[in-house]
């Protein structure tokens, strides 16, 4: 038996599988000899090699959250066009690859007949990427494939149509723990919780182990209180950010109310033009709305569109924002600037721009 040819699971089943026995052979033969890459069309790369060899690659948008039913028919089809060869992006679109420019077409044929979108490469908003929202985690302020869905929803047309500026990535982390690296997206959609947990003093001592607890907290806002064998919360020093929960099940926070979503705006990871960016806060606040969420559709519906009609050619979200001013950015997206944009955090004054040129 190859290398090539053994089951992973013949080594160990400890971390993920070498990628290299699962590369599709043209990718293997022109392993870090790609020269360049065009898009004839939405959704459709196309690498080309030193050697000449091309290699097309179909991007198809996919949910975060998918059956094994889904699984098995992506698997059927990776089988009946590609060979068998199939990925998923870091956006989670489910990507062909093909070494044939005459499979190509037959393949958006059956992926679009069976109601699969092709799509989101270049200047288009492509999937968005989320975490687990009231599906599946514990802390969450706000649901994740929820919100995604209504959200995209409203923008599908730039998923299927390179008509943006440039490419907008959209992402959604369900609290500020950040599973869903909300903190470098052109718009990212961020669930903030805006009260303190609540101890159940009656069975936080039974549960949750009181030092731990009390380590957990990041801002040291938790101490111990021995007469009733739990733990006192300072609001204060709270900032909400729920690792005390994850902790200890004796400390909830979720709270109808309270909970909600925040938009931030021109973060990115690429270094084109310019140097990888956070995202800065935009709408502070907006209420949970399921199941549709229309405000936070609303809002971020303008900010894209502000930013469509506005951007030069090629320019991030945050390229532009950079050059016309945030002052100018609000007043054009008609977004309120309210105290809750000021950075107090305690350590904030080393960040702050702090020349005769400061404006916001
Ligand atoms: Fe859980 Fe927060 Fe991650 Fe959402 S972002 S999945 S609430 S830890
Ligand atoms: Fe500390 Fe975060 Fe818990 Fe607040 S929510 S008490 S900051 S761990």
């Amino acid at each position: 038996m190859s290398e090539k040819e053994k089951p992973y699971y013949a080594e160990t089943d400890i971390g993920p599988p070498d990628f290299r026995k699962m590369l599709p052979p043209i990718i293997e033969r022109n392993y870090g000899k790609w020269k360049y890459h065009e898009i004839p069309r939405p959704g459709v790369l196309v690498h080309t090699s030193e050697s000449g060899e091309k290699l097309y690659s179909v991007r198809m948008g996919s949910g975060r959250l998918v059956s094994t039913d889904y699984i098995r028919e992506l698997a059927d089809l990776a089988d009946k066009h590609t060979d068998g060869y199939l990925r998923f992006t870091s956006r989670h679109n489910a990507e062909w690859l093909l070494d044939d420019e005459s499979k190509v077409e037959p393949l958006i044929k059956d992926l679009e007949s069976r109601g699969y979108p092709v799509g989101g490469t270049g200047p288009s908003v492509t999937s968005i990427v989320h975490t687990q929202g009231w599906i599946h985690c514990h802390t969450p302020a706000t649901d994740a494939s929820g919100v995604v869905k209504s959200v995209m929803d409203a923008v599908f047309d730039h998923f299927r149509n390179m008509d943006l500026p440039a490419q907008v990535r959209i992402s959604l982390a369900c609290c500020l723990n950040m599973c869903g690296a909300v903190h470098c997206s052109d718009i990212a959609i961020l669930g903030i919780h805006r009260l303190p947990p609540i101890a159940d003093h009656e069975k936080l001592g039974k549960i949750c182990e009181v030092p731990s607890t009390v380590g957990s907290c990041p801002t040291g806002a938790i101490r111990p209180d021995p007469k009733n064998k739990s733990v006192i919360i300072n609001e204060e020093k709270c900032m909400y950010c729920g690792n005390c929960f994850t902790m200890c099940p004796a400390l909830p926070m979720l709270d109808a109310e309270g909970d909600g979503i925040s938009l931030w705006v021109g973060g990115k990871v690429s270094n084109a033009r310019h140097a990888p960016m956070f995202s800065r806060l935009a709408v502070p606040f907006l209420p949970n709305t399921p199941p549709r969420w229309p405000e936070t559709v609303e809002a971020v519906v303008n900010i894209l569109d502000v930013y469509a009609a506005n951007a030069r050619k090629h320019e991030r979200m945050g390229e532009w924002i950079e050059r016309i001013g945030w002052e100018k950015w609000f007043s054009m997206t008609g977004i309120e600037f309210t105290d809750k944009h000021i950075d107090d955090y305690t350590l904030a004054v080393d960040t702050f721009r702090m020349s005769t040129q400061f404006k916001w």
